[in-house]
């Protein structure tokens, strides 16, 4: 029975945040959700144990094998369900899955329930911003609420798991998966995770509103040479360790009880063929009770190409000879529950006959699977808690779309505001000007759900909203193709610019939507530069000569190299792919109704060619200097930054952290401290500052980052308001991974560094004794 266990450093943070985030609410009443978030769920109950065991006992193998299946929308037949399939992807319909749950129920010989699984990943219809997006809020709630809201929506269909969160940390803008997590930072990605997974399963997920969670991809999938999707990943096991897998910890002990592997290999074992990662570290060490299941195809991938079988299907990795091979890898590394591919289906019992797998583990994995099919409540109410032709009213309530349009607001980010220009004046004339401001396409991101373009509110409409009368073109406009074509990304003509240009002429300030379109982010979608895509720039410089105030709002999915837009663009403003609120929410913003407080999740750099560049790298023996010869440096770059650094973000008023103290100026290796410093709003606005708190241990076994963020908290404050923030460091903060996966404490100086972004200069420094 797997006991939840919470590492206070990771959870602590999200209570505390989630109290500061919501006020009032939090403190007032207590929903069952606030009580999900600080509390765990209980462990496996022994009666449930006793009825999965009971129904293991009456299945034949073919029914254990088929329980293991799991197939996608198109490939499930009625006639499969008959067989007893054990679960199913992408059917959205409720009247579907109703229609293939009673088949399940009451005409498979064992009646046992169907467990309906979609990809949730940032709101079901009503779409919030991308996690991203989510990420540089810095506010759990943020990610709280868009699950929320998204485990209701999936629920009310009769979905009851959900392929989330996505907690791959990424140091890869090229990759288009970077859109899909919280960025770079492996705290960063903890806290949210675990926020997400709680708002995802409740305290209990047999609950009408609620389902079991997914964390993906297991393990590193973030890092994929050149960007590329699915590409090969060589790592060190301390990067592992210290960056890839403590998100996924924090998931699993925020109580996910399912899991999905991955289709890359690192250091050449696949994710999905990963028995180190499953059985070893997952279900071993972490005490995983639930079910793995492998990502789309990933287990027919195993097998090299072309497959010494005539079976059909996807291969490539190379590391099984065939079907037959690639199942018995898959289920011994611990796979319990197939997607899309049918090997261990189709092959488990001449694999059983063959003694290449064991009952036993067949057994185990259908336990897991009938573990969550149980706690998820599926056999007492196999079906969604509102009849089909009820679930549409269940989406797009006024709750949720409120919920979405703030967590929008709080996602975005204000990269520069050079003059003051941001906040614009509505009642001045608008011209709203660029491809992605009549669009209410592109705003949704890569993972749509069930969201639609017409539930989105378009960049002009919600600035028309707030400034009636705003003026409109298009400049150029941006292509959504699928490549191979002439012209992937559009924007590559200039005919519309003249009519862009007399608009803002006529205009007394301009609203500039640029960026990418949403199918170029995502899954298999990785680009090659990290421009604004087509003549976007052109645009720019040519809407700037006007001489009008300009405010440009980005929307893209990736960090992007902007050292040639910065210039031209003195009002810049961060926005991702806000969901179905975009254009409310870039109102908000834009107007100064909400005063931006995101900070950036990634490190954004100045050209591609410094990619890899991200703030918790390790030192070198010859750290960068532009001015220096034989260092680490581009010599065609002036200088070793970024454009725009890890956790930077500006307001429309002004922050001063000052009077980091810790509590103590050394500690055992068992102990803790507080480190405490002041916030004061020294403008003349409200508004919200994060502040950061980052780690360094100058001298170690391992080479140590030169940052690590440890701690943070997103506060609002009125003018001249000023506020003390805590945060309690102890042997988790202070130590790291080996390269053998063992975490270390070693005795010495740790520095510690707060401010409100990771160049935080306040510096003070402890020491972990012997
Ligand atoms: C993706 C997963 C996703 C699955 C099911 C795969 O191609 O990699 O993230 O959950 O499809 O849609």
């Amino acid at each position: 029975m797997r006991r939840f266990r919470f590492r206070a450093s990771v959870i602590l943070p999200v209570l505390v945040l989630v109290v500061a985030a919501a006020g009032g609410v939090v403190a007032g009443t207590q929903s069952s959700d606030e009580q999900a978030l600080r509390s765990a769920r209980p462990g496996a109950d022994r009666q449930i144990e006793r009825r999965v065991q009971d129904l293991l006992s009456r299945m034949t193998l073919q029914e254990k094998l088929e329980q293991i299946q799991l197939l996608p929308d198109f490939m499930v037949t009625e006639e499969e369900v008959r067989r007893g399939l054990g679960s199913v992807l992408s059917v959205t319909d409720p009247q579907r899955i109703r229609e293939l749950q009673r088949i399940a129920v009451e005409e498979s010989r064992l009646k046992i329930p169907i467990l309906f699984a979609f990809d949730t990943i940032h709101g079901f219809r009503t779409i919030f911003p991308i996690p991203l997006g989510a990420g540089a809020s810095f506010d759990p709630r943020v990610a709280f609420e868009d699950h929320r809201y998204g485990a209701r929506e999936s629920a009310a269909v009769g979905l009851k798991q959900t392929y989330a969160p996505m907690v791959d940390v990424s140091h890869e803008p090229r990759w288009g998966r970077i859109a899909e997590a919280a960025g770079e930072d492996p705290y960063l990605n903890a806290v949210l995770g675990a926020a997400r997974v709680k708002a995802i399963q409740g305290t209990d997920y047999s609950a009408p509103d609620k389902l079991v969670a997914s964390p993906k991809h297991l393990v590193a999938y973030g890092q994929p040479e050149s960007g590329r999707d699915y590409n090969t990943t060589d790592m060190s096991p301390q990067r592992l360790w210290n960056l890839y897998l403590p998100p996924f910890k924090a998931a699993v002990d925020a109580g996910a009880d399912t899991v999905m592997c991955s289709f890359n290999a690192i250091n050449g074992v696949p994710g999905c063929g990963n028995d180190e990662m499953m059985n070893r570290v997952l279900k071993g060490q972490w005490g995983f009770d639930g079910f793995v299941e492998s990502d789309w195809t990933a287990v027919a991938e195993l097998r090299a190409c072309p497959p010494r079988n005539p079976d059909t299907g996807p291969c490539g990795h190379g590391v099984a000879a065939d079907g037959p091979d690639a199942a018995a890898l898959a289920l011994n590394a611990g796979v319990d529950s197939e997607m899309t591919s049918t090997l261990i289906r189709d092959f488990g019992a001449q694999l059983l006959a063959e003694g290449r797998i064991s009952m036993r583990r067949i057994d185990d994995a259908v336990r897991r699977i009938l573990r969550i099919k149980f706690r998820a409540g599926l056999f007492e109410r196999p079906y969604a808690p509102v009849a089909p032709d009820q679930a549409e009213a269940e989406m797009l309530k006024p709750d949720a779309v409120a919920a979405a349009r703030k967590a929008a607001g709080r996602s975005m980010v204000l990269l520069q505001n050079e003059g003051g220009i941001l906040p614009l004046d509505p009642a001045r004339k608008t011209a709203v000007i660029g491809p992605l401001a009549d669009n209410q396409h592109d705003m949704l991101g890569p993972w749509w759900g069930a969201g639609r373009d017409a539930d989105v509110v378009s960049v002009l409409d919600g600035i028309r909203q707030q400034s009636p009368g705003a003026t409109y073109a298009e400049g150029c406009k941006l292509s959504n193709a699928e490549p191979p074509t002439d012209d992937p990304e559009g924007c590559g003509s200039d005919a519309g610019f003249a009519e862009a240009v007399a608009t803002a002429e006529a205009a007394d300030q301009v609203v500039l939507a640029l960026g990418e379109t949403r199918e170029m982010s995502g899954e298999a979608a990785a680009r090659s530069t990290l421009d604004l895509p087509g003549r976007q720039e052109e645009l720019l410089r040519a809407i700037r000569a006007t001489g009008k105030p300009v405010a440009v709002v980005l929307f893209n999915g990736r960090p992007l190299a902007l050292e040639d837009v910065v210039g031209d663009a003195p009002a810049l403003l961060e926005a991702w792919f806000p969901g179905v609120q975009a254009g409310p929410a870039v109102a908000d913003v834009v107007f100064g109704k909400v005063n931006p407080g995101g900070k950036l999740p990634v490190t954004f750099p100045r050209r591609l060619g410094q990619v890899p560049i991200y703030y918790n790298h390790e030192p070198t023996g010859r750290p960068c200097d532009p001015a220096q010869k034989y260092v680490s440096r581009h010599r065609d770059i002036p200088t070793c930054a970024p454009l725009f650094v890890f956790g930077h973000g500006l307001s429309y008023t002004t922050f001063e952290v000052s009077d980091l103290r810790l509590s103590a100026s050394a500690v055992s290796k068992d102990g803790s401290l507080r480190a405490s410093v002041t916030v004061t709003n020294t403008g003349e606005r409200k508004g919200d500052e994060v502040v950061q708190l980052y780690l360094h241990d100058p001298v170690a076994s391992i080479s140590q980052p030169v940052r690590r963020l440890r701690g943070f908290e997103r506060l609002t404050l009125s003018p001249g308001a000023s506020r003390t923030v805590t945060f309690t460091l102890d042997r988790s903060d202070f130590g790291f991974y080996d390269n053998r996966g063992r975490f270390v404490v070693e005795p010495g100086r740790i520095d510690v560094y707060a401010g409100n972004s990771s160049s935080a200069a306040l510096k003070r420094s402890f020491t972990v004794r012997r």
